[in-house]
Formats: C-alpha cells, sequence, structure tokens
C-alpha cells in the first residue's frame, strides 16, 4: 500500500520552529516546538531543524516538508538568503535528508501558507488567488490559473514593495511609499510612536481605535494603502478571491471591511474580489509545509480543512 503513514512538517521562524507530524488523513499527531538559533550559523540552523525533525520521525513517516522566510530555491532546496535566520546558500533540504534519511520538500513559507489556502481554506481548489501576509512585513502567495507564481529569479509576491504614495514614507527597501511603510506591523508601532502614541503592538493599536484618534487615523491610513495596492494586483491578476492572513487579521473586521471599501472604490468598472480573512491562522505556513510533504511522498491530499494543528498536545523540544 502506498499510502503515507505520517509525514513530518517544520516551518522556521526567525525566533521559532513550530514542527507537527501528520497522520495520513492529515490531522497533526503531535507538536513541538524549539527557539531557532538564528544567531549560531548556518549548522546551528540545520542542526536544530534536524532534532526537532528526528524527535517527530517514526517508523512509517514517508517525508519531510519544511519552510522558511527569504529567498527561497525550492527546487533545489537550498534557502539563498534568509536575514532573519542566519543562513545564505544554505542546503537546507539536502542537510535533512542527509541525517533522517527521507525526501524533504522545502517552500517558501509565504507560499506554503498560499498552498494550504488553495487546498485547505476558505478558497479551497480557487484558481486565482492572492494571499497576502500581513505580519511584521508584507508579503503575498499568487496563485494564477491553479499555479503558485514564483517569477523569474523567485521574488515574486513581493507585495509589500508595491508603491502606493508617491513620494510617501521611507521603506526598509530604500524605495518610498511602499505599502510596507503603512500596513505591516511595524509600520503602524513606529508610524504610531512617531505621533507621541505608546505603541505595544498593531494589536494594541487596534485596541485603541475606538479612544484614539490618532491609532484610529494610522489604521485607516494603513487599510487604506492595502485596499489601493490590491486595486493594482486586482487589474493585473483578476483575483478569484483575496485572503488576507498573518498577525494584523486579528482585527478581523476592523481590517477587512475597510479594505473591501477601498478595493471596491478604486474598482470603478468592475465589481472587486470577495476579501476575506484566512481560517487557517498562524498554522497556514506548517499546513503548507506538510501539505508539500505529502507531494513529495506521493500521498493523497488530505480533504478540505482537515489538516489541523494539535494545539493542547503542543510541547517544547527535548523537555516532554
Ligand atoms: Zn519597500
Amino acid at each position: 500500500m502506498s499510502r503515507p503513514a505520517n509525514v513530518v512538517a517544520a516551518d522556521l521562524g526567525g525566533t521559532t520552529i513550530k514542527a507537527a507530524r501528520f497522520n495520513a488523513q492529515g490531522v497533526a499527531e503531535e507538536t513541538l516546538r524549539l527557539a531557532t538559533p538564528s544567531s549560531e550559523g548556518p549548522a546551528a540552523v540545520v542542526a536544530a531543524v534536524v532534532r526537532v525533525a528526528a524527535a517527530l520521525v517514526r517508523p512509517r513517516t514517508a517525508a519531510i516538508g519544511l519552510c522558511a522566510p527569504g529567498l527561497i530555491d525550492a527546487g533545489a532546496g537550498v534557502v539563498r538568503f534568509a536575514a532573519n535566520l542566519g543562513l545564505h546558500d544554505t542546503p537546507l533540504a539536502a542537510g535533512v535528508r542527509a541525517r533522517l534519511r527521507l525526501p524533504v520538500a522545502l517552500e517558501h513559507d509565504v507560499r506554503a501558507a498560499c498552498l494550504a489556502e488553495q487546498r485547505l481554506g476558505a478558497s479551497a481548489n480557487a484558481d486565482d488567488l492572492l494571499v497576502v501576509v500581513l505580519g511584521t512585513g508584507v508579503a503575498a502567495g499568487i496563485v494564477s490559473n491553479g499555479r503558485i507564481v514564483r517569477g523569474a529569479q523567485g521574488f515574486a509576491g513581493e507585495f509589500g514593495h508595491i508603491p502606493v504614495h508617491a513620494d510617501g514614507e521611507l521603506c526598509a527597501c530604500g524605495q518610498r511609499g511602499c505599502l510596507e511603510a503603512y500596513a505591516s506591523a511595524s509600520a503602524l508601532v513606529r508610524r504610531y510612536r512617531r505621533a507621541g502614541g505608546n505603541a505595544a503592538g498593531a494589536a494594541g493599536s487596534t485596541a485603541r481605535l475606538d479612544t484614539d484618534p490618532r491609532a484610529a487615523r494610522l489604521w485607516a491610513e494603513g487599510t487604506d494603502a492595502l485596499g489601493r495596492a490590491l486595486v493594482t494586483s486586482t487589474v493585473l491578476l483578476d483575483h478569484q478571491r483575496i485572503v488576507l492572513a498573518g498577525g494584523m487579521t486579528a482585527a478581523g473586521e476592523a481590517l477587512a471591511d475597510p479594505v473591501r471599501r477601498t478595493l471596491q472604490r478604486g474598482l470603478t468598472w468592475r465589481a472587486a474580489p470577495p476579501v476575506s480573512i484566512s481560517p487557517l491562522g498562524a498554522d497556514a505556513g506548517l499546513l503548507g509545509a506538510a501539505l508539500r510533504a505529502m507531494d513529495a511522498a506521493g500521498g493523497p491530499v488530505p480533504p478540505t480543512r482537515q489538516v489541523t494543528a494539535a494545539r493542547d498536545e503542543e510541547r517544547t523540544c527535548g523537555t516532554a
């Protein structure tokens, strides 16, 4: 029987590696977390991934799926550059494969989240989809004609650097007026502090929307910038649906509603595609990595929404 018994997936973040083992029905059986030793060099990061994956691998594990931020060469399994992980031209998939002797797939974290949204989310099986991940930065996964778009050099989806205001705020990329300089969690905090507020985070500024006019104005400018950028991508690609994901979606309709209005206002001659908040939450990248592992194992794609992370069983690697 070729059906895989289980797969192991890991989502590498700048501070934490989240990992889980998923059974053939796509249900997470065990979840682990480990601090990412980003400052200790590539060998330490690869060793940490091996350690957390090894703790989850069982005799019938068929493959391992990984996702990471930065510039990812998915075909070669190499992290070309990931500043937050301290990796440069690191053959991550080969490093894990050599130690654990299993097929290993590597995917960009935003594209992994996009894959999970496409196969498991509210927009299941949409052929033309945009998934915008709003966190410290802003990036997007694009599905066009049923395929995830990577671009000529693998740089597709740098949605945060779409210019929305000529001569606007300076962005970390060196350009002015980028979406990310208005609509990311870090931009909201920076702009709120500059306006004299004491920001604890993007969630802090949304909590003050009703009571602090500065927070309300900066939030409105952020959602307006996002709506404008979505006008640009919609006229270019004609999305079937737009999904908002990432930490900022904790704001729910306070985020989605003004974005929908700006988007529809900017699309004078056509209806706007529906805009929804991701139902997959912070686990989307991990779920996408699990789907890549299932692909690598040649196994079945689990039915819609059956892949779920078992938060209750979460424990820290090495302590339980
Ligand atoms: Zn930029």
